[in-house]
């Protein structure tokens, strides 16, 4: 008789969308430490050509790794692989495994012994992204010992038939030999979002959900599973009302795909013909290509304070003008709106290099715009960067944080320095580029029509507009009910600055989270805002919004909505 497997369901990170369901394929950790062999004095030369011989080894593996992930997914996935080549080069580890052969230690335990030390360092780091380098180098530690050993490991490329795969962990060189037609999905015991695993499972667009803590020890390969890449559940040896559940919900989640699918080459445009601009969000260059994918004509909002986390030292005007000019390349013809650094708030804490007293209020206190006045340097280096690389692309500048007139003339004052120092020192950038400002501060939106009149456009930012005008801290749970982007206050605050705008001949675009939400579409459009920012995953659902509303019925809409007092009604109205 066969024994009735138990249902298990695990809860996880969702790091790539979809439904799927099917038969594990294990890939198991080979989890070896290798034992210490004393090797006697006249050895140790030997033992130290050895380590050489395998660095080259492994140095070549990577490298082979790298160009097969170009090919099979481009060259921005590649860039995980050239991680792996900094490790393996860094002079430290070198240096802490070379002494310890020196001193009698056989390569294979110095390599463990010197790269486990590493990682140990690496537990202690808060920040996400950096917490994950530590597998890389936990992969690099095991190919280095695996080709001092001579062996060869468990490889995806033995997967015959369509199989989900079920890992400790997927490194670069796992996902290399990925036999694409037969994958439907990923699950992982640890990773984020920024894992290999997300990445790459971005990249194939199957189902992913990473973080499931113990999974790979508790299936079997051919158990069955079903991945729910949406929500981050998976379920192991699924009963039959979880799979009829799950079919329910797979036919839902498929359709909406397809019909979000289709609608990706359709212009954002109301029933009536009006067009409206839709425009993507995004933090680091690489994301222009999912930008791209989900219909974006153009990126509204550039977070570049992205690029100062996880760093001892301040980007240089270099690495700004080449961050900036891939990125607005990228987009090209569409415009690339830049946001000059917000740094402060709750994005201080991952800086290593200004040294500044704790706030006891950081979001009220030396944040963006104030933080660039009191470092103008670091905010020059900036503004020429954005400059230099408005050469090559079409690129805005916006600043975030402005609470005043006199900080707008005096951001403007310091552009001015630096668009007169380049044409001093004969460097090219685009004479009329656009400078806009972020309405995110209650005192700006009051004033919009002043500001507007020394600005070529303006951008909400609703997440911050909402908690200072409200008093609640965006990022506190306990307050989040409070949070409430249909309180009066704040819809009479948003027809006022895009009113504001309209007068004095501007655009008025959002870029809060407000816009990526179809619920407030229609009131948008109604109070007449012009462009949507929005993250890449929500355009194709804003767009599908757009183009189900007509502007003259958005129009009554809202109208009707600001009579309104009870945000209850309000709601109500809405649906
Ligand atoms: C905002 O405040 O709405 C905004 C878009 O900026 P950030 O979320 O980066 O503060
Ligand atoms: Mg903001």
């Amino acid at each position: 008789m066969t024994e009735k497997k138990q249902e298990i369901v695990y809860q996880g990170v969702a790091v790539s969308s979809g439904i799927v369901s099917g038969k594990v394929f294990l890939l198991a950790e080979q989890n070896f430490v290798p034992l210490h062999k004393e090797v006697p004095p006249d050895l140790r030369k030997k033992e130290l050509d050895r380590l050489k011989k395998a660095i080259a080894q492994t140095r070549a593996d990577i490298k082979t790794t790298s160009l097969k992930i170009d090919e099979m997914l481009g060259t921005n996935y590649a860039k995980i692989a050239d991680v792996q080549l900094l490790i393996l080069d860094d002079p430290i580890m070198r240096k802490d495994i070379i002494s310890m052969i020196e001193n009698g230690d056989n390569a294979e335990n110095a390599v463990y012994k010197a790269s486990d030390k590493i990682n140990r360092s690496f537990e202690t780091i808060g920040d996400e992204y950096f917490k994950e380098r530590r597998f890389d180098i936990q992969d690099v530690s095991k190919r280095l010992i695996e080709n001092l050993l001579g062996g060869t490991k468990q490889s995806l490329a033995n997967i015959e038939r369509d199989s989900i795969v079920v890992a400790h962990n997927l490194t670069p060189a796992d996902t290399v030999s990925i036999r694409e037609k037969f994958i439907k999905g990923f699950a992982t015991d640890i990773g984020g979002k920024t894992s290999h695993t997300a990445i790459i499972a971005q990249g194939f667009e199957i189902p992913a959900v990473v973080g499931l803590k113990n999974l790979s020890r508790a299936v079997k390969s051919g158990d069955d599973i079903i991945i729910d890449g949406n929500k981050g559940i998976v379920i192991i040896n699924p009963s039959a009302q979880t799979i009829s559940v799950y079919e329910k919900e797979f036919d839902i989640w498929f359709a909406e795909h397809q019909e979000l699918e289709k609608l990706k080459d359709l212009p954002a445009q109301t029933l009536d013909g009006v067009q409206i601009k839709l425009l993507a969000n995004i933090d680091n260059p690489d994301e222009t290509e999912y930008a791209l994918k989900n219909g974006a004509l153009g990126i509204g909002l550039y977070r570049t304070e992205f690029m100062y986390f996880n760093r001892v030292q301040v980007p240089t005007e270099e690495e700004h003008f080449e961050n900036y000019k891939k990125t607005a390349q990228r987009m090209s013809p569409f415009e690339t709106v830049i946001r000059t650094i917000d740094l402060g708030g709750d994005k201080l804490s991952k800086l290593g290099f200004l040294n500044i007293d704790e706030e006891s209020n950081p979001f009220m206190g030396l944040r963006a715009i104030r933080l660039c006045f009191k470092y103008p340097d670091i905010f020059l280096q900036q503004l020429r960067g954005i400059l230099r690389a408005s050469a090559f692309a079409k690129i805005k500048i916006m600043y975030p944080m402005i609470s005043g007139l006199q900080e707008l003339r005096m951001a403007n004052a310091l552009l001015q320095r630096a668009k007169d120092d380049l044409r001093k020192e004969k460097i090219d950038f685009d004479g009329d580029i656009e400078v806009g400002a972020m309405i995110e501060v209650p005192s700006a939106a009051i004033i919009t029509d002043i500001l507007a009149k020394e600005l070529d456009f303006v951008s909400i930012g609703t997440n911050d507009l909402i908690q200072y005008t409200l008093a609640v801290d965006r990022v506190n749970e306990t307050v989040a009910e409070l949070y409430e982007p249909l309180h009066p206050a704040i819809l009479r605050l948003l027809k006022k600055i895009i009113d504001d705008a309209h007068r004095a001949g501007i655009k008025a675009a959002m870029c809060g989270e407000m816009a990526g939400d179809p619920k407030y579409a229609s009131i948008l459009l109604g109070f007449g805002l012009d462009e949507f920012s929005v993250s890449s995953a929500q355009a194709p659902k804003i767009k599908r919004a757009i183009r189900n509303i007509k502007m003259s019925s958005a129009k009554l809409l809202s109208q009707e909505i600001l009579k309104i007092d009870d945000i209850k009604e309000i709601e109500k109205l809405l649906n």
